[in-house]
């Protein structure tokens, strides 16, 4: 017989993360709300509400705004209607005369979603933050190829998030399973150091050039017991058709990071082994990746900085009640369009009752907040992750060639 305590002792080894289940019946929210609703249940009422999503920081130049899917997926059916930015656009959190950006915009019963505001934010904060990371990278790298590894260091029930965002925000891989499955492609990866501790550097290295194939992308990690230049050496000498050898140099031994690429690149070019290409992973930042660009690393492995990118702290604020324009202190009151200019551009917030206007650059500005739900309907198909990649980077091209002109 199974006593009490043995069974207690078996609830808390649970998963610790919410089902699916759960945040749909909007149980991963703040306590705050459903306790709200309910005393406001017992008292007759009318709140048609127009609820707008601002971003209150960081206030960093730019985002690339993510996550909307789940936010979708979580108000299917709640009979709401939601206009938004699409996913993968490019934008500052401020308009050009420094008023917040409405992101998106949900209308309806407030009774019918404001329990889900914890969820709505908690997807777009967190996906948004991992997103425009990963464009940030993509900024810096240019065509260099990098690859999302991070997932490893975030709870497992995120992973697919995180590799999706980081797909969408320019990555050209994702290293996760289910990652894979979620953007359509097949999950990346190269060897563990476990197959070479068990094996050996050279039936490992065998192994995974053999598993990769003839068409397959052929990567070898070399940093497991040798020096890197001489273990660069061996690996390109025993495989005439390999593709890259992957330095994923512990950090007690780096020194100085770059200047083992640059001479490893140095040796194996020596030798005519000028196709053998370097990769680079292991605690790699922002602010390290053009240095070792220059030294010759020609993809990166990128882990924990993307996976654990800041989250967005987004809000999601009542700015019209009943037809009233109404808000709190601090917020601008009534239902907004956000226009965009096609030259320049830049935002502004406008009422809702305009949806065009002339920039003062003379460009075009016309409204990019979209209907996405009718009543709680799909209101046309949903972007999948490419599509929304594609437009991710056509955003940074446009944004750089702006930047230029300036
Ligand atoms: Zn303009």
């Amino acid at each position: 017989m199974v006593s009490g305590k043995k069974l207690e002792q078996d609830q808390h080894i649970r998963l610790s993360s919410a089902t699916y289940e759960e945040i749909l019946a909007g149980q991963a929210s703040d306590v705050y709300f459903e306790r709200s609703l309910s005393a406001a249940s017992r008292v007759k009422h009318e709140a048609h509400v127009v609820a707008e999503v601002t971003l209150s920081g960081p206030l960093d130049p730019w985002v690339n705004f993510s996550g909307l899917n789940e936010v979708m997926s979580l108000l299917l059916g709640k009979g709401v209607d939601v206009y938004s930015i699409p996913e993968g656009t490019i934008i500052g959190p401020r308009d050009m005369v420094g008023n917040p950006v409405p992101f998106m915009r949900i209308e309806g019963n407030y009774d019918d979603f404001g329990e889900f505001e914890t969820s709505i934010l908690g997807f777009i904060c967190q996906s948004t933050g991992i997103s425009t990371y990963s464009t940030k990278i993509r900024e810096i790298l240019g065509k260099t190829p990098f690859f999302s590894f991070g997932i490893r260091r975030m709870h497992p029930a995120i992973s697919p998030m995180i590799d999706r965002a980081a797909y969408v925000g320019g990555a050209d891989g994702v290293s996760g399973i289910l990652g894979g499955k979620l953007i359509g492609q097949k999950p990346v990866g190269t060897m563990p150091h476990a197959l070479s501790l068990i094996f050996g550097d050279d039936k490992a290295w065998e192994m995974t050039v053999k598993a990769a194939g003839k068409e397959g992308v052929k990567t070898v990690l070399i940093d497991t017991f040798m020096d890197e230049k001489f273990a660069a050496i061996k690996a390109a000498t025993m495989f005439p058709d390999l593709d890259y050898i992957r330095l994923d140099t512990p950090s007690s031994r780096r020194g100085n990071f770059a200047n083992i690429v640059r001479e490893v690149r140095w040796e194996l070019d020596l030798r005519g082994f000028n196709h053998v290409k370097i990769m680079v992973s292991g605690g790699l930042k922002l602010e390290n990746l053009q240095e070792l660009k220059a030294a010759g690393a020609e993809s990166f492995g990128i882990g924990t900085s993307i996976a654990s990118a800041h989250p967005y702290d987004f809000a999601m604020d009542i700015v019209e009640l009943n037809g009233s324009p109404l808000t709190k202190r601090g917020k601008h009151s009534g239902r907004k369009n956000l226009l965009r200019c096609s030259s320049c551009r830049s935002t502004l917030s406008v009422p809702s009752s305009k949806s065009s206007s002339t920039c003062r650059c003379g460009g075009k500005m016309e409204n990019i907040l979209v209907k996405m739900l009718d009543g709680g309907k799909l209101v046309g198909p949903y972007d999948n992750p490419d599509a929304i990649r594609a437009r991710a980077l056509g955003e940074l091209e446009a944004m750089q060639k702006v930047a230029q002109c300036l």
